[in-house]
């Protein structure tokens, strides 16, 4: 009864840089399901990693945008339209923000970095939707990628945690504003994975231990954690109610109040 056939869909997948990335992750089951899918990079250098990556996807789309173009968002929009015709789905899995952002305490941050990441990390979504909307003529489904650092204090993400809150917010609004075409728009935040945006993170690795060792599974979350959830997230048959919402894929972590002292019992 739920088996997933996602023949004849087209889905665009935003932020591949190598096979590491969630992006690349989520994009598997899709089209492991039949979907059809573009991918878009953010500049001409990944372009023959994706190419590499690509060569076993029958008819992939791939394109350059840089998010912070709306030139390039507008000609990606316009490849998607040209090649694909309609749209079904969106993984939005990119963000930044300038290195200074993670190194100096967030009462630094500077008027330009933080215009920086709130543009690439959050405001992106609302430009993507806003070309992807006209093309999802039958509905469609968006997911787009945070973290917990949105609504608690996370040492170091400083500026991403800010933009994770506006993307957040970001999401809903658009799902309000997109649930009567019958678009639906979610967030997955997920625990600490090993990419290379995870290692512009000061600390990371500290980061990525205490984040299993003290979730409730004791494990850190795997790439296909992340891709599962975001299939059922774009299937209309899984999670066709679903919208306007952020998943926790975390092993846990994000619902634990107070942590015990390393040895009293638990
Ligand atoms: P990644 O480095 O593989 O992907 C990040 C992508 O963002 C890259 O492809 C990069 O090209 C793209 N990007 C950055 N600036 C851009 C711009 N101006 N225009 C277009 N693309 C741009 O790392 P990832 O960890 O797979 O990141 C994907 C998403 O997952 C991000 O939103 C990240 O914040 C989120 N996330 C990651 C983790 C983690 O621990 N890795 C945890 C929670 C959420």
């Amino acid at each position: 009864m739920y088996g997933i056939d996602l023949t004849g869909k087209n889905g665009l997948v935003m932020g591949v840089t190598n096979q590491r990335s969630l992006a690349w992750a989520i994009a598997q089951p899709l089209a492991e399901a039949g979907a059809r899918l573009a991918f878009s990079y953010q500049g001409e250098r990944l372009r023959p990693t994706l190419e590499k990556l690509t060569a076993g996807m029958e008819g992939a789309v791939l394109a350059e945008c840089d998010v912070t173009s709306d030139d390039q968002l507008d000609a990606l929009f316009a490849t998607v339209g040209r090649e694909m015709g309609r749209l079904d789905y969106v993984v939005h899995a990119l963000a930044y923000a300038p290195p200074a952002t993670f190194e100096n305490p967030f009462v630094q941050v500077a008027r330009d970095d933080w215009k920086t990441a709130m543009d690439v990390s959050a405001y992106s979504l609302v430009a993507v939707m806003q070309r992807a909307a006209p093309l999802m003529t039958e509905g469609g489904s968006a997911v787009t990628l945070s973290y917990l650092a949105a609504e608690r204090v996370v040492p170091h993400y400083n500026m991403m945690g800010v933009a994770k809150a506006a993307l957040e917010a970001s999401m809903r609004y658009l799902a309000y504003d997109l649930g009567p075409q019958g678009i639906r728009v979610n967030a997955i935040s997920a625990g600490p994975v090993r990419t290379v945006a995870a290692r512009s993170i000061k600390g990371f690795g500290d980061l990525y231990g205490e984040a299993g060792g003290r979730s409730m599974m004791k494990r850190n979350i795997e790439h296909e954690d992340v891709a599962g959830l975001a299939l059922a997230l774009l299937s209309d048959r899984l999670g066709g109610g679903i919208t306007g919402e952020t998943i926790y894929v975390d092993a846990g972590y994000h619902a634990i109040g107070m942590f015990l002292p390393e040895g009293a019992e638990g």
